[in-house]
């Protein structure tokens, strides 16, 4: 495993800048990963899932560090609002979930009252806290179906209804017919008709 001060670096040139997210991103994952045993995320790349419950700075950072990507199935996005994540071994089953503590935020005031501007506090206090002050840490166990795991898709049907190709069992059985999400009413979108 790199450094904090190496992979924050890394962090800040991957996601734009840096931040107190950054720095609570990869203190998530170096944490997770040591708590797991995996010294070497990028050796050990095939062995971990993280599941992430936030769509924001963390996020980035906690790919960065662990290797995990969308498009290799190894980053699940669970829409919670929660600056946490949770890291599983596949080789032996083992899940931590770490999530970052609110009280933090009050601490890295007391800590840098110097500094005015929260984010400055935050993003001092942040690198140099206890893993117990910013976190709090549990083993878990994770509910993985087969077709959420990364490799090649375990199936592949058509939609009845639109036609369009749907892998992994995303589809839904409607009074008979296999459908797609969408077409089963389940859209996040509708159709603009232009003229
Ligand atoms: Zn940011
Ligand atoms: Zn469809």
């Amino acid at each position: 495993m790199k450094s904090l001060e190496e992979y924050l670096a890394l962090a800040a040139r991957n996601h734009g800048h840096m931040c107190p997210g950054q720095v609570l991103g990869v203190r998530m994952a170096m944490l997770g990963l040591k708590q797991l045993g995996i010294d070497d995320p990028v050796k050990h790349r095939k062995r971990l899932l993280t599941f992430v419950e936030i769509d924001r700075c963390a996020t980035d950072a906690v790919s960065l560090v662990t290797g995990c990507r969308l498009g290799k199935r190894a980053l699940k996005f669970l829409d919670y609002g929660k600056v946490a994540a949770t890291f599983l071994d596949l080789e032996t089953n083992r899940a931590v979930r770490i999530a970052a503590r609110d009280d933090s935020r009050v601490k890295a005031r007391e800590m840098f009252p110097e500094l005015t501007d929260q984010r400055r506090q935050q993003l001092e206090a942040y690198k140099v806290m206890d893993d117990a002050e910013l976190f709090t840490s549990q083993w878990v166990r994770v509910k993985l179906k087969s077709e959420d795991l990364p490799g090649r898709p375990r199936t592949r049907v058509a939609c009845e209804q639109c036609g369009e190709g749907i892998n992994d069992r995303r589809e839904r059985l409607v009074d008979g017919r296999v459908l797609c999400r969408n077409c089963a009413g389940e859209s996040y979108y509708e159709r603009v008709t232009s003229d």
